[in-house]
């Protein structure tokens, strides 16, 4: 028996199944077993050398000490500067937090805008940790889900109450890799016009967008929910620098300036030379990213025409980041025991749709080499065809 008891907040939220999964798909790989690992969104790039330089030179120069809390002026600055660009709507340096990751920088906002009872709109399926931290700062998580596979505004309508503080968006989204059409925001922006009713943009994937699909900030077309709007954004996919830790939000003043005093009580700064690297990334690595893309959209269209080859299997059409989220509903009953099973047997890692609010899914992640994708895909038809 141990001292130790789970508090009540501890009890009352699930951890990271993408992390946990792919925890135990590394520990496997350790100890000898072949695995592909389809489990964790995670670039299998290095990150570019200029960058890690950057990092470097920054340590050699002494930026080894604290800096502001919210991020060095500089950085903040070099946000605020692409974020104008890309939404086309103008942010200052104090409009931008920076934070160990996007994933803090959502905390942070939600403890700065939830009180207890509140709820959140989520769009399924959605991002294992969007109703989870909803949980942990007292809010409820309102789950829209779709009749088909995309929301349409009336169905988030049909969600709104006296209650909800906020709606998540998330486009491209995780695990889907959907993409909004402009018709979709702009009918999602329309509901938020005279409500208050926060808008967290989840963007972290908006640099990874494969043709036809175009990406459309609620912002492109209103401008005027700057107000009411929090934008999330990270270095972790597009710069391939998922350990660095290194994300960033940008809103209102009086917003940022409570989600930076959080920070202040719980971590600080981000890790200074993280914030080196991720400003020589913000200012010249575009060309990174599109190399990063390009391959990326060639992986999407191998895992597409590999999948094709097993009969019953269905997908939401991916048109950005990096994932694939599958429907086995056609060919087994319970996804997760599937997804256990084929770690346990077949070497390879899927994360099960359950924790993404859709239990007859799995997600697969491509970011992986092709020859793996091949591999995995293949291993999954022969863990099917050991079940059916
Ligand atoms: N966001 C990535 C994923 O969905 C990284 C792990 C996590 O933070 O959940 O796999």
């Amino acid at each position: 028996m141990s001292f130790y008891n789970p508090s009540q907040l501890v009890s009352s939220f699930e951890e990271s199944a993408t992390l946990a999964l792919s925890a135990k798909a590394k520990k496997l790989a350790a100890s000898g077993k072949s695995v592909i690992n389809f489990g964790v969104g995670e670039p299998d790039f290095n990150t570019p050398k200029s960058f890690i330089e950057a990092a470097f030179k920054a340590a050699e120069k002494g930026q080894t000490k604290y800096t502001a809390v919210g991020g060095t002026p500089n950085l903040r600055e070099t946000v605020a500067a692409k974020i104008s660009r890309d939404y086309r709507v103008a942010y200052s340096a104090e409009e931008v937090l920076v934070s160990s990751g996007g994933k803090q920088a959502i905390f942070h906002f939600l403890q700065a805008t939830v009180e207890p009872g509140d709820e959140v709109i989520i769009l399924s399926p959605y991002w294992v940790s969007f109703p989870e931290m909803v949980k942990m700062v007292g809010g409820r998580p309102i789950i829209v889900n779709a009749k088909s596979q995309r929301i349409t505004a009336d169905e988030i309508a049909a969600k709104i109450s006296p209650k909800t503080k906020a709606i998540i968006l998330n486009s491209p989204s995780n695990p889907s890799g959907l993409v909004f059409t402009r018709e979709e925001v702009e009918s999602y922006s329309k509901l938020l016009l005279n409500k208050n009713i926060w808008l967290l943009c989840d963007d972290t994937y908006y640099k990874l967008i494969y043709s036809p699909a175009e990406w459309v900030s609620p912002l492109h077309l209103h401008p005027e929910l700057k107000e009411k709007t929090c934008l999330i954004g990270s270095a972790s996919k597009s710069y391939a620098m998922t350990g660095w830790r290194l994300g960033w939000a940008l809103g209102p003043k009086p917003l940022i300036a409570a989600m930076t005093k959080l920070q202040s009580q719980v971590t600080s700064n981000p890790s200074s030379l993280s914030q080196a690297a991720a400003e020589e990334a913000l200012k010249n690595g575009d060309s990174f990213v599109e190399d990063f893309r390009k391959i990326f959209e060639k992986r999407r269209n191998l895992v597409i025409s590999e999948l094709q080859k097993i009969p019953g299997l269905q997908w939401m059409e991916p048109e950005g980041a990096f994932y694939i989220f599958i429907d086995f509903s056609k060919l087994i009953p319970n996804v997760t025991d599937f997804c256990e099973k084929l770690l346990d047997r077949d070497g390879v890692c899927l994360i099960p749709g359950e924790a993404f609010g859709a239990p007859s899914y799995a997600r697969l992640s491509y970011a992986l080499s092709d020859a793996d994708i091949k591999e995995g895909i293949r291993r999954i038809e022969v863990g099917l065809k050991a079940l059916t």
